[in-house]
């Protein structure tokens, strides 16, 4: 898709990214598990399955599921688990590719909560700029994703930097849209980095390549001068929701721009 690096003209990110004759490059929507003292930690729920076949065209989706109703629920399958095994699931943000999945249409066509034991967590600035769309934004938000969350009580609207259960932090990384929100993992040591949409594939580690979809560009580009330069410090894995080929890897800097060198994840996460 031309919107996904921004100002960055197609000659030079057609070369890391080939697009088909529509325009579209191959992209993941990749959801971590994490498997926790306190149960399973599910970040990111995928798109889910309440889209229309021609919504689902637009954006080359491919999400369904060969045995339970969506992509994500066939690996928690794969995994050993079911959806009722997930205590906390935690949104980045609330676009319909992030946050779509926390909620299924059941065969009534009711809209039902797809973890239903789990708590939800996102930054509460996120959930009212969810509620209140302009033509810019209207969109990427759908209020079937998330209001029916908060209607049962299950949404646990964050202020700012809080560590969600020991070794889990939801961290501000605004700019994607302005209470973005990033999740840092840490376990014997080691920290990761689950980035969400700041930095969406390996091949937009460099500052200005940034997507077309941010509604404030200049403030991802200081939101990842920041997170990036703490990262390449201390060290941290990262961890890439959309690119259809890296999931984890290792931050460099030649002197001159960010690159990524493959990293096997931390524990036995995958
Ligand atoms: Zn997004």
């Amino acid at each position: 898709m031309l919107t996904m690096f921004g100002v960055v003209p197609k000659v030079l990110w057609e070369r890391r990214m080939p697009a088909d004759p529509r325009n579209r490059i191959s992209l993941g929507m990749r959801c971590l598990v994490i498997e926790h003292d306190v149960g399973l930690i599910l970040i990111e729920t995928g798109s889910g399955n309440k889209e229309d076949r021609k919504f689902q065209d637009i954006y080359g989706i491919e999400n369904e599921g060969a045995n339970g109703r969506t992509a994500l629920e066939d690996g928690l399958r794969a995994a050993g688990y079911t959806p009722d095994d997930i205590a906390i699931v935690i949104d980045t943000h609330l676009h319909f590719d992030h946050a779509g999945g926390n909620t299924y249409r059941d065969e009534r066509g009711d809209i039902r909560l797809a973890f239903p034991r789990a708590r939800y967590v996102v930054q509460g600035g996120e959930y009212h700029y969810a509620n209140h769309t302009n033509e810019r934004t209207a969109a990427s938000y759908f209020a079937r994703n998330f209001v029916p969350v908060f209607e049962a009580g299950r949404f646990d609207l964050v202020d700012g930097e809080r560590e969600i259960v020991p070794g889990v932090t939801v961290m501000p990384t605004p700019g994607h849209t302005p209470f973005h929100q990033s999740v840092l993992l840490e376990s014997s040591g080691a920290r990761a980095l689950v980035l969400g949409d700041l930095v969406p594939t390996a091949a937009h580690l460099p500052l200005p390549w940034i997507m077309g979809y941010d509604v404030e560009p200049l403030v991802t580009l200081e939101t990842k001068r920041r997170v990036l330069a703490r990262a390449l410090a201390e060290e941290w894995t990262l961890f890439f929701g959309h690119d259809p080929a890296v999931a984890w890897a290792r931050l460099t800097h030649d002197g001159k721009t960010y690159g990524a060198v493959s990293d096997p994840p931390p524990g036995k996460s995958g």
